[in-house]
């Protein structure tokens, strides 16, 4: 996780990287700091804990001349969030400072060689480890910054997007990646860009040339990028066109990202669908599926691997891709699936979900599919990230770039994939038939329409909120299709109202969480009308019975449930497999404005980060 900026221009080096790391500041703010390489030739670190506006009070009156400088954002992995663990961080002798973003798993071992060797340390991170090696191999072996950078990479074990720069090498950025992203940004007269998404310089550049794992780029002043790798091996430079704006990247008048993204999911919805449902509903066209039609009508199971949000749109996934193409699905924590020795076959299709295409552990997930000769099909959200490079085929989810923190947009984006994805399987393996098919596809094109219709809840919503603010657990239970957006549910408002909250399939309730029911406990429950509703009305029923109150995601005209429950929030009326989408969005909304009433930071809320790019 973290955000990396780095510049090189004529340019105002220090506003162009602040500026940056606003952009990058979703992905952890834990502490910031900048590396101004100065026309004199001297390296200037400022950091600061806390935010990047922490950062800019601290810069205020500093002398931020600079030539070229490197950037950092942090989310702590190694050493708490202080100012002497942000980044850059520097080598003992103070020539060469870089930043980070990942963990170096060995670094113990390489930090007692080096004290062996008469380096002292001033920070807790593995960082600093990697500045102090990176410059001792430089002085040793007199050689340049990039292949000293090279040597110390290969002893290096774990997960790195770095850069570096020096003191008596002002006009060079060093960077490399492993597992974590980097993006080079090709700017006027020789000028370069380097961030950990294109978001940084989208306004100064639409050239941009994503770095591979295990590459090294030598970024010099008006010198074209070479790229090489950790055998010297020069590569090809790929230039990609962005296809970013500046509009997708701001806030639109909203008062949160969070919000605005909410308010999106229509038109995210329809960017989704587009080209997807076709022939007026009747015929759903996935290219990643049409062409290999056999991986997917020989699948004997499908395996979804994925993380926190995604693993929950998973979920749902199971349930269509059960309901409508009659196989067996698993769905497995990627952090989990990858230490659990998986039993993976050949005719097996593994689905691998990321919003950022970057999680670590799902990475991981796909290398083991791989090997064991499974198919992999990806399902992210940001073009040109790993997942769509290390899989055989995928979907992007189109949402456009999520800044807040708490997923909203993405998971509906995942799950209006996943419910395409299982009606383009059933088509190739004939388990729906034409009528069926179009049933739903007909839906699913007036589906944005009936999302628009539940962001009018708002007012009300907010209104409840109120409510339900103080209470210090919440339970929100769902069964079938209503089940994972209970947890879902229960994830966002944990995620940005710190309120403890447990999502549990109903029926479970019985076994265990009946026990924290009263007064002060209030439950949601998802009830729209689908084949278990008479089931839910029992749940409902017997947190009555406890004096528990409810708030219910119903279908619009439920007198039945709305005469139980304490509050009832109406829901258009739509098939249940796409009942997730429309029961989700309240939920949203409810923990959106009960954090805002307990006054906390919904686009970052603490110890949190966008993408987890480490283990
Ligand atoms: N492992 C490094 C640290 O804890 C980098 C973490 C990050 O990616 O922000 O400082």
């Amino acid at each position: 996780m973290c955000g990396i900026v780095g510049y090189l221009g004529e340019g105002n080096v220090y506003d162009i990287l602040i500026k940056g790391l606003h952009r990058l500041e979703y992905r952890g703010y834990d502490s910031a700091g900048v590396a101004l390489v100065s026309p004199s030739g001297n390296i200037n670190v400022f950091k600061a804990k806390g935010k990047v506006a922490n950062l800019e009070s601290f810069c205020q009156s500093k002398d931020l001349s600079a030539r070229a400088g490197i950037a950092h954002t942090r989310w702590a992995t190694h050493g708490e969030p202080s100012d002497v663990n942000a980044h850059p961080h520097f080598s003992e002798d103070g020539n060469i400072a870089i930043v980070h973003n990942g963990t170096i798993e060995n670094y113990k071992l390489l930090k007692d060689v080096l004290e062996k060797h008469g380096c002292s340390f001033h920070s807790e991170t593995d960082t600093e480890v990697l500045a102090q090696l990176i410059e001792y191999i430089r002085v040793t072996n007199k050689c340049s910054l990039l292949d000293a950078v090279r040597e110390a990479l290969k002893q290096v074990v774990g997960a790195y997007a770095i850069a570096v720069v020096a003191k008596d090498d002002p006009d060079t950025i060093i960077a490399a990646r492993q597992s974590s992203p980097l993006a080079i940004g090709i700017g006027e007269n020789g000028s370069y860009f380097l961030a950990s998404d294109a978001s940084p310089f989208v306004e100064y550049t639409n050239e941009c040339v994503y770095l591979k794992d295990g590459e090294i780029a030598e970024i010099r002043r008006g010198v074209p990028l070479k790229i090489t790798n950790l055998n010297n091996e020069e590569s090809t430079v790929d230039v990609t066109t962005l296809q970013l704006s500046i509009s997708q990247l701001e806030k639109g008048g909203y008062p949160h990202f969070m919000l605005k993204e909410i308010f999106e999911q229509p038109s995210t919805l329809r960017d989704c669908i587009r080209g997807r449902v076709v022939a007026d509903g009747d015929r759903i066209n996935i290219n990643g599926v049409n062409d290999n039609k056999e991986k997917f009508r020989n699948a004997k199971r499908i395996v979804i691997v994925a993380c926190g949000t995604s693993w929950h749109a998973g979920l749902i996934g199971k349930y269509l891709l059960q309901d409508m193409c009659k196989v067996p699905v698993v769905v497995e924590y990627a952090s989990e699936f990858r230490y659990s020795n998986p039993i993976i076959n050949a005719d097996d299709v593994v689905i691998a979900i990321s919003q950022s295409g970057e999680t670590a552990d799902t990475l991981a997930a796909i290398q083991i599919a791989k090997e064991a000769g499974a198919f992999v099909f990806g399902i992210s959200n940001v073009v040109g990230s790993s997942i769509p490079r290390e899989t055989y085929a995928g979907c992007y989810i189109h949402v456009g770039p999520e800044i807040g923190v708490a997923s909203t947009k993405a998971f509906t984006g995942q799950v209006m994939v996943l419910t395409l994805l299982a009606l383009a399987i059933a088509q190739i393996r004939g388990t729906l038939s034409d009528e069926e098919i179009a049933k739903v596809g007909k839906c699913i094109l007036k589906l944005p329409d009936y999302v628009e219709q539940v962001l009018k809840l708002s007012p009300q919503i907010e209104r409840l909120s109120l409510i339900y603010t103080y209470a210090r657990n919440f339970l929100y239970l769902g069964r079938g299709y209503s089940y994972p957006v209970a947890l879902e549910g229960a994830l966002k408002l944990k995620e940005i109202s710190y309120i403890h909250a447990e999502g549990y399939p109903a029926a479970e309730m019985k076994h265990g969480p009946i026990a924290l029911i009263d007064q002060e406990m209030p439950t949601v429950i998802i009830a729209p009308q689908d084949h278990l509703y008479e089931k839910i009305v029992s749940n409902v029923q017997q947190v009555k019975a406890r004096g528990g109150s409810i708030l219910a995601i119903v279908t619009e005209g439920d007198s039945v449930i709305a005469n139980l429950a304490d509050h009832v929030l109406e829901v258009p009326d739509v098939p249940e497999c796409l009942s997730p989408i429309i029961t989700s969005v309240p939920l949203q909304l409810l923990s959106y404005y009960i954090a805002i009433n307990k006054g906390k930071d919904v686009d970052m809320p603490r110890n949190l980060a966008k993408s987890v790019t480490v283990e």
